[in-house]
């Protein structure tokens, strides 16, 4: 099975491109960040605000404040666990995509 590469579309000049030029839209520059990014939370820090790609909704998604979603991606992510924990109990595969969320 041949998978295509994965396309995007810039939020701010909806340049359509397979790959960034430097974490940036090649287009016009704005800064795009993936999960895969290796950023790490002083970086995003410093950042503040960035775009970034939502994969589970296939766009991109600002981010305005950095601290500020990262402390509702937290909150999301603990109700998440809580409420799974009870049907299929806790484990350290279901911890997973937190950390690779905010690294
Ligand atoms: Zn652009």
């Amino acid at each position: 099975m041949k998978t295509k590469p994965q396309r995007y579309q810039c939020p701010h000049c909806k340049w359509d491109f397979a790959l960034r030029k430097k974490r940036c839209c090649p287009g016009c520059g704005t800064l795009l960040l993936i999960g895969s990014d290796a950023f790490s939370d002083a970086e995003f820090t410093a950042l503040g605000s960035f775009w970034m790609w939502e994969p589970l909704k296939e766009r991109w998604v600002f981010i305005r404040d950095w601290e500020e979603h990262k402390q509702e991606a937290g909150r999301k992510f603990e109700e998440y666990f809580k409420s799974s924990r009870l049907s299929s109990g806790d484990t350290e595969e279901m911890r997973r995509p937190l950390r690779e969320w905010i690294h």
